[in-house]
């Protein structure tokens, strides 16, 4: 038998685009600047070029600009904060030197305290591009704001020096308020396209919706008109057309929900809504709905649900979790031509022993067993992607988009919960939902019945 344990589906970006950009460089730039500011502290240091404010200062700039970096890779969202602090901390470092500079009556040109504070305008520069408008408009102000103050204590003095270095760093000093310019432009082309992004994004939501209602309310009379069919005709014929019709009718209807439900998942504003679930009732009524398609194919359909308590009061989305449960056991019925198919709800104990009601302690198992066709290892890690099908080849007749796991995947991801799959190639599969239990009391046995061989439903006892 292979196992394996589906890891978390790749969520979409946790922001959206412009900022996702904006956080990534945010980090790096905030990163890289920490790591070029102690390097320069570190070899003025040496050479015993550090002024008393350069040698305080610049490790405490670098300590800045070091948290900013970790705080973005921690939490992307902080990415304006972050900025923020850098650029204010940028500001107060060349205040401070402009200070020291006019105290100490050492440098007498904006050029000589230019190539005082070398790395200064590349934080700057960052400040700018990983900043959002109102953000960078107050970044702007503060550096006209430093150089003015510059220009009028020691006026512009042509650049003496040989230092080729030097005459870079003034340079970029000076230009760099155009380079911010062109990036800001790009960034405002980038944020429109972002827009435009967004406005296709939603137009297809509005598309799909269209899709949904349009296709499927129409669809919905038609199985009603088909049932009343049933009823009038008589002859064999007839009614074997008639049946054709309902099953391509409901195959229909099945693609739009799997391609509508996959879609809606990728939309940021897609929310669940937890409560208090009475999960034992949830699962049996599932089972009894899909209890007469099993019994049309021959096939036998066990609940066992376990006594306890917490189970019936779990605080989950009832209705994706149901949703979760269809999938799975629609999948069961599709993919097993004989024996039966087990559906288990049972506590699984947490890493700490049963009745640890912690987030990470006692959760709950929901599982789905089948004797079906089972599938092999190798195909165990596809079948959660998106339109992947192993139909194609061994079984090319049994319907399907191949999207039911994918969404099954995502909302069980959404839940918060961990998806398991035991399988043993012609002899049957186990998908187990695990998910947390919230409101939880008393522990409980824990069957796991991805970890007990498949046997025949016929041997199969209530655990
Ligand atoms: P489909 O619409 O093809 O059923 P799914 O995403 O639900 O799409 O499943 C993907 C593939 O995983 C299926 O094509 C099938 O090969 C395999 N599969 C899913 N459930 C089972 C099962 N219970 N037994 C055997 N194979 C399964």
């Amino acid at each position: 038998m292979s196992r394996y344990v589906v890891p978390p589906p790749t969520r979409s970006e946790p922001l959206p685009g412009l900022d996702q950009t904006r956080a990534d460089l945010t980090r790096w730039l905030s990163l890289l600047a920490a790591i070029g500011c102690m390097l320069v502290w570190w070899a003025d240091e040496r050479a015993g070029l550090n002024s008393t404010w350069a040698s305080i200062a610049v490790p405490l700039v670098s300590a800045v600009l070091c948290a900013s970096a970790i705080a973005v890779w921690w939490r992307p969202r902080l990415h304006n904060l972050a900025a923020g602090a850098c650029t204010l901390a940028a500001a107060t470092y060349f205040i401070g030197s402009l200070v020291s500079a006019s105290l100490i009556a050492r440098s007498t040109s904006l050029y000589e305290v230019a190539t005082n504070a070398q790395f200064m305008p590349t934080v700057y520069l960052g400040a700018f591009v990983t900043l959002s408008r109102g953000a960078a408009t107050l970044s702007w102000l503060s550096y006209l704001a430093m150089l003015i103050a510059y220009a009028w204590l020691y006026g512009i003095a042509p650049p003496h020096s040989d230092d080729t270095l030097s005459h870079f760093w003034f340079a970029l000093l000076l230009t760099h308020p155009v380079i911010i310019l062109a990036l800001s432009y790009i960034g405002v082309l980038h944020s429109r396209l972002s827009a435009a992004e967004r406005e296709s994004q939603s137009g297809r939501e509005r598309f799909l919706a269209m899709l949904s209602h349009e296709i499927r309310t129409p669809l919905q009379s038609m199985l009603g008109s088909i049932d009343l069919l049933d009823l009038k005709v008589r002859g064999e014929p007839e009614r074997r057309a008639i049946d054709r019709l309902r099953q391509v009718s409901g195959q229909l209807e099945a693609h739009l929900r799997d391609v509508t439900e996959y879609t809606r998942l990728d939309n940021p504003a897609w929310q669940l809504h937890p409560q208090p679930v009475d999960l034992p009732r949830l699962v049996q009524d599932s089972c009894d709905t899909l209890q007469p398609q099993a019994r049309a194919r021959g096939l036998q359909l066990h609940c066992h649900i376990a006594h306890e308590p917490r189970l019936q009061q779990a605080l989950t989305d009832p209705t994706r979790v149901r949703q979760v449960l269809d999938n799975l056991l629609h999948n069961a019925l599709k993919y097993t031509s004989h024996g039966g198919i087990t559906v288990t709800l049972a506590m699984r104990p947490g890493p700490d022993g049963p009745g640890d009601d912690s987030p990470h302690g006692d959760a709950l198992a929901l599982s789905v067993q089948d004797t079906g066709i089972g599938i092999a290892a190798e195909a165990l890690t596809r079948i959660f992607e998106p339109y992947v099908r192993l139909e194609e080849r061994r079984l090319p007749r049994a319907e399907g988009t191949g999207l039911g796991l994918a969404v099954v995947h995502r909302l069980v991801d959404r839940l918060g919960g961990q998806l398991e799959v035991d399988s043993t190639p012609e002899h049957g599969s186990c998908f187990t939902v695990v998910l947390p239990l919230r409101p939880a009391e008393a522990a409980s046995e824990a069957p796991q019945c991805g970890l007990r061989p498949l046997r025949p439903l016929s041997d199969a006892s209530p655990p």
